[in-house]
């Protein structure tokens, strides 16, 4: 297999040059290419003498994503792209153009271990974590493309044009990947490199209570989302298995820390799953549990997968829990998870693709 060049930092890009016998400054001549000016081949490297070039070309490739397909949605507004890795490995990535931003939702595991039951990527398991290089590449991915001149259209978004924002909520669970994460987000917020503001990063978690209070402890101030989903551990145990390992209680405990020592305030996701977690109990127990922290909570209809028993709630059930949450001062936003209709829910079209007469009918558009 060949090696990623993109997993290497800047620091490792200096020390490789030394090694090879270059100059230390052709590491960060290469770390621009690769990060400001997004190339895909060392040969267009062209302040770099010819034969490195030709080295580099030998021994690394920069982008490791070949698109299997992409799905659209209606409305021209969010796209979803199925990539496979040079080991076969298959990750979704999405683009999501709201007005003034462009948002790319991205994935960090192939599959996931948590086992949320309401979950398309938790029902196959975690096959492995993707490094930092694959999980910058999806970034640099549609960054290049939004960079492009308008040609093949498709999406409702004038280009060239630039991301500005990233979300880690695609395939797996970024904490548990937690180096190649961090490798990755710095990366893509150094401001001598692809330079996108920290604060426009969010990572969502499923609540691994160590792992938060280590991103707590970093000096990159990203923004931090908590899938919730219920309120009790006796539901929450059910639908997060995780749950089991950290309860509630040590859960909101790690984000009251959070909260406390970054100063910034927490997302929580909330699905909501009819007759399960969408009654007016649970929006007060829901209350109860938040009371007194600094959050925002996104009220995510749920997106029904296969071979689940969960389906979204009725709307006038969202209105409810919202209305009590809001009545609380509990700021809450209720979002359809982008582009419903093209399998957007975490896993769906790495699922789809994997019956392959589907594939026809998701490459119609
Ligand atoms: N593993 C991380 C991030 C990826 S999942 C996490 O769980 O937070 C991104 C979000 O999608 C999470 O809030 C997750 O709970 C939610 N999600 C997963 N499957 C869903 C579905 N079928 N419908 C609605 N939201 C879903
Ligand atoms: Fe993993 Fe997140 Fe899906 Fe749970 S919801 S199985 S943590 S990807």
């Amino acid at each position: 297999m060949p090696r990623l060049l993109l997993d290497l930092t800047r620091a490792e890009l200096r020390e490789l040059m030394t090694q090879w016998g270059q100059p230390a400054f052709r590491g960060d001549q290469i770390y621009l290419w690769l990060h400001r000016e997004l190339v895909t081949s060392p040969m267009q490297m062209t302040n770099l003498p010819q034969d490195l070039r030709a080295r580099l070309a030998d021994e690394f490739i920069i982008n490791p994503l070949e698109p299997v397909v992409s799905v659209d949605s209606r409305d021209g507004l969010t796209r979803k792209t199925l990539f496979r890795l040079p080991d076969g490995a298959t990750i979704e990535v999405v683009l999501m153009l709201y007005e003034s931003r462009r948002t790319v939702c991205i994935s960090t595991q192939v599959g996931c271990g948590m086992g949320c039951t309401f979950c398309a990527t938790g029902q196959g398991g975690l096959l492995r974590n993707l490094s930092a290089g694959e999980i910058v590449a999806q970034v640099h991915w549609f960054e290049r493309w939004l960079r492009q001149p308008a040609g093949d259209g498709g999406l409702r978004v004038k280009r060239p044009s630039r991301l500005t924002n990233v979300v880690v909520m695609g395939m797996g669970e970024p904490l548990a990947n937690y180096k190649a994460l961090m490798q990755a987000l710095r990366t893509i917020a150094d401001p001598e490199g692809f330079a996108l503001s920290a604060r426009s990063i969010t990572v969502s978690t499923v609540g691994l209570v160590p792992m938060i209070d280590r991103l707590a402890a970093e000096e990159l101030p990203i923004r931090l989302a908590v899938s919730l989903h219920a309120p009790t551990n006796r539901l929450r145990n059910r639908l997060v298995p995780i749950n089991r390992r950290y309860p509630l209680e040590s859960l909101m405990a790690a984000c009251h820390r959070y909260v406390e020592k970054t100063g910034r305030r927490i997302s929580f996701e909330y699905a909501l799953m009819r007759g399960v977690n969408d009654s007016a109990q649970h929006a007060e127990l829901l209350v109860d549990l938040l009371m007194g922290l600094r959050c925002h909570v996104n009220l995510i209809p749920l997106n029904p997968i296969p071979n689940s028993p969960y389906q979204p709630s009725h709307e006038e059930d969202v209105a409810r829990f919202q209305t009590i949450l809001n009545a609380a001062g509990i700021p809450t936003t209720v979002r359809l998870r982008r582009g419903i209709e093209i399998n957007a829910g975490c896993g769906q079209l790495r699922q789809a693709v994997q019956q392959p007469e589907l594939i026809p009918l998701l490459s119609s558009r």
